[in-house]
């Protein structure tokens, strides 16, 4: 029998389907990420029209059918009008969007992710943090959640706690500087680009916006993290695109 049911979630992805109505695919804290479906949403007078937008935070009250979701109404806390005016803040958004979409999966437990996007999103609306550490800092722990990231804490060969370190993309290890052979192509990371990749993944999500960088530590930072992004995802996402020309 057909059921109803109140999640509370963020709306990742939204697309016009029919004449009127939207099909979105939500993060929410109870399902996962879930597909929903909007009756009339796109008619203007419609209580759904901002609320099926992407990025919409709220609680969600559903109508659960054999295959699939329908929305039937919904509180919105957070529409994060701030960083949207701005092109480069929506297309950093819309990224950080798809990247989690690539991520998260029905019925999983995608809590971390949900925070995760949610403080990121945050972050984005303040001015103190740039939006391209954002990027690297939200790519990160978003590999770090899922599981996918090389150890950063100790030395792959002689287990010794690292400081300074170099990633061998091949066997995605890092070594310690004695444990290194120099035939080899490694990534450099000295100490502050270290302790950022050991700080972002072992912090609580609500601490991870509150550093900057030297330019120097922020290439090494970008070097590695692109490295292990591209093995981790198997494709270049939509929003990647426009994020390269900005
Ligand atoms: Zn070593």
């Amino acid at each position: 029998m057909a059921q109803t049911s109140t999640v509370l979630g963020m709306v990742i992805a939204s697309t016009p389907a029919g004449e009127f109505d939207r099909r979105v695919v939500l993060l929410t804290r109870e399902k996962g990420r879930i597909s929903a479906f909007a009756k009339g949403a796109r008619r203007v007078n419609s209580p759904l029209l901002a609320a099926t937008d992407s990025f919409a935070f709220g609680s969600f009250e559903l109508f659960e059918g054999r295959n699939s979701y329908t929305i039937r109404q919904a509180d919105i806390q957070n529409f994060f009008g701030e960083f949207r005016s701005d092109l480069e803040g929506a297309w950093y958004g819309m990224y950080f969007l798809e990247l989690a979409d690539y991520f998260t999966r029905e019925n999983n437990d995608e809590r971390e992710m949900l925070k995760l996007v949610y403080q990121t999103l945050r972050a984005l609306s303040c001015p103190a943090v740039k939006n391209q550490l954002i990027r690297y800092i939200y790519e990160w722990k978003t590999m770090v959640i899922n599981g996918e990231y090389p150890d950063v804490f100790q030395c792959s060969c002689c287990g010794e706690k690292l400081t300074t370190a170099y990633f061998q993309g091949e066997t995605y290890q890092l070594l310690c500087p004695k444990c290194v052979s120099h035939k080899r192509a490694y990534i450099y990371l000295g100490q502050s680009a270290l302790y950022a990749l050991q700080y972002i993944a072992s912090s609580s999500i609500e601490k991870l916006y509150t550093f900057s960088v030297t330019e120097e530590v922020f290439l090494q930072l970008k070097t590695m993290i692109t490295f292990c992004k591209k093995k981790t995802v198997d494709r270049e996402l939509k929003t990647e695109e426009f994020l390269r020309c900005l």
